[in-house]
Protein backbone atom coordinates (compact mmCIF):
# COMPACT_ATOMS: atom_id res chain seq x y z
CA UNK A 1 0.00 0.00 0.00
CA UNK A 2 1.79 3.46 -1.14
CA UNK A 3 0.93 6.08 1.02
CA UNK A 4 0.89 9.68 0.02
CA UNK A 5 3.02 12.17 2.01
CA UNK A 6 0.77 15.20 2.43
CA UNK A 7 2.82 17.93 2.17
CA UNK A 8 4.76 17.19 4.81
CA UNK A 9 8.16 18.35 2.85
CA UNK A 10 6.25 21.38 2.33
CA UNK A 11 7.22 23.66 5.32
CA UNK A 12 8.94 22.82 7.95
CA UNK A 13 7.54 24.65 11.05
CA UNK A 14 4.63 24.34 12.08
CA UNK A 15 1.99 27.31 13.14
CA UNK A 16 0.92 27.69 16.27
CA UNK A 17 -1.88 29.28 17.05
CA UNK A 18 -4.37 29.45 20.71
CA UNK A 19 -7.81 29.27 19.75
CA UNK A 20 -10.37 31.57 20.60
CA UNK A 21 -13.87 31.01 21.81
CA UNK A 22 -15.82 33.16 18.84
CA UNK A 23 -18.33 34.91 21.64
CA UNK A 24 -16.21 36.00 24.30
CA UNK A 25 -12.98 36.22 22.47
CA UNK A 26 -11.50 33.99 25.05
CA UNK A 27 -8.76 31.21 24.73
CA UNK A 28 -10.95 28.25 25.16
CA UNK A 29 -7.62 26.07 25.34
CA UNK A 30 -7.49 24.71 21.85
CA UNK A 31 -3.98 24.32 20.00
CA UNK A 32 -4.37 24.73 16.59
CA UNK A 33 -2.11 23.78 13.88
CA UNK A 34 -2.35 25.18 10.52
CA UNK A 35 -0.20 26.10 7.82
CA UNK A 36 -2.91 28.84 6.80
CA UNK A 37 -1.56 31.00 9.51
CA UNK A 38 1.84 32.03 7.66
CA UNK A 39 -0.89 34.18 6.06
CA UNK A 40 -1.69 35.91 9.18
CA UNK A 41 0.45 37.50 11.53
CA UNK A 42 -2.19 37.17 14.67
CA UNK A 43 -1.32 34.38 17.36
CA UNK A 44 -5.09 33.97 17.96
CA UNK A 45 -7.79 32.62 15.32
CA UNK A 46 -11.04 32.32 15.77
CA UNK A 47 -12.18 28.48 15.76
CA UNK A 48 -15.90 27.11 16.06
CA UNK A 49 -15.49 25.72 19.39
CA UNK A 50 -17.40 27.74 21.85
CA UNK A 51 -16.11 27.46 25.09
CA UNK A 52 -18.33 25.97 27.79
CA UNK A 53 -19.17 29.14 29.49
CA UNK A 54 -20.56 30.67 26.50
CA UNK A 55 -22.06 27.36 25.41
CA UNK A 56 -24.41 27.52 28.43
CA UNK A 57 -24.90 31.12 27.86
CA UNK A 58 -25.38 31.57 24.09
CA UNK A 59 -25.74 27.98 22.35
CA UNK A 60 -28.41 26.31 24.27
CA UNK A 61 -30.72 29.02 23.11
CA UNK A 62 -29.43 30.35 20.28
CA UNK A 63 -27.05 29.87 17.09
CA UNK A 64 -23.42 30.99 16.53
CA UNK A 65 -23.16 32.18 13.12
CA UNK A 66 -19.17 32.84 12.27
CA UNK A 67 -17.85 34.61 9.20
CA UNK A 68 -14.20 33.29 9.34
CA UNK A 69 -12.73 35.74 7.23
CA UNK A 70 -13.66 38.81 9.20
CA UNK A 71 -14.07 37.19 12.36
CA UNK A 72 -17.58 38.12 13.21
CA UNK A 73 -19.93 36.37 15.40
CA UNK A 74 -23.26 36.38 16.22
CA UNK A 75 -25.81 34.69 18.06
CA UNK A 76 -29.32 34.30 17.17
CA UNK A 77 -32.10 32.80 18.87
CA UNK A 78 -33.31 29.50 17.87
CA UNK A 79 -36.29 30.74 16.53
CA UNK A 80 -34.80 33.93 14.91
CA UNK A 81 -32.41 31.56 12.82
CA UNK A 82 -34.91 29.66 11.84
CA UNK A 83 -37.03 32.76 10.64
CA UNK A 84 -33.72 34.53 9.09
CA UNK A 85 -31.57 31.89 7.81
CA UNK A 86 -34.26 29.41 6.65
CA UNK A 87 -32.34 26.23 7.22
CA UNK A 88 -32.60 23.68 10.11
CA UNK A 89 -30.86 23.85 13.20
CA UNK A 90 -27.08 22.68 12.89
CA UNK A 91 -26.29 20.05 15.33
CA UNK A 92 -23.49 21.77 16.94
CA UNK A 93 -25.61 24.91 16.95
CA UNK A 94 -22.69 26.89 14.89
CA UNK A 95 -23.17 27.83 11.54
CA UNK A 96 -20.51 29.52 9.02
CA UNK A 97 -21.70 32.32 6.81
CA UNK A 98 -20.45 34.44 4.30
CA UNK A 99 -19.30 37.96 4.66
CA UNK A 100 -22.07 39.29 2.59
CA UNK A 101 -24.57 36.89 4.16
CA UNK A 102 -22.69 38.43 7.52
CA UNK A 103 -22.81 42.43 6.98
CA UNK A 104 -26.98 41.55 5.93
CA UNK A 105 -27.01 40.11 9.57
CA UNK A 106 -25.39 42.38 11.26
CA UNK A 107 -27.52 45.07 9.85
CA UNK A 108 -30.89 43.10 10.66
CA UNK A 109 -29.66 42.34 14.53
CA UNK A 110 -30.19 45.33 17.05
CA UNK A 111 -26.90 46.55 18.35
CA UNK A 112 -28.64 47.00 21.93
CA UNK A 113 -30.42 43.66 21.71
CA UNK A 114 -27.64 41.40 23.59
CA UNK A 115 -28.50 38.56 24.60
CA UNK A 116 -31.99 40.12 25.96
CA UNK A 117 -35.70 38.81 25.49
CA UNK A 118 -37.08 41.67 23.77
CA UNK A 119 -39.24 40.91 21.30
CA UNK A 120 -38.80 42.64 17.39
CA UNK A 121 -41.65 43.97 16.23
CA UNK A 122 -40.97 42.45 12.49
CA UNK A 123 -40.51 45.50 10.32
CA UNK A 124 -43.21 46.17 7.71
CA UNK A 125 -41.97 47.72 4.21
ZN1 LIG B 1 -16.62 31.99 25.41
Amino acid sequence: MARNKSEESCGTKSHVAMGLCPICQQENGEVILDARLQDSLCRHVMTPDVCDECKEKYLSKGVLLLAPKSCRAIVLKDEAFREMINIPIPKGKVCFVKEPAMDILMTMIPKDNEASSTEDEPCST
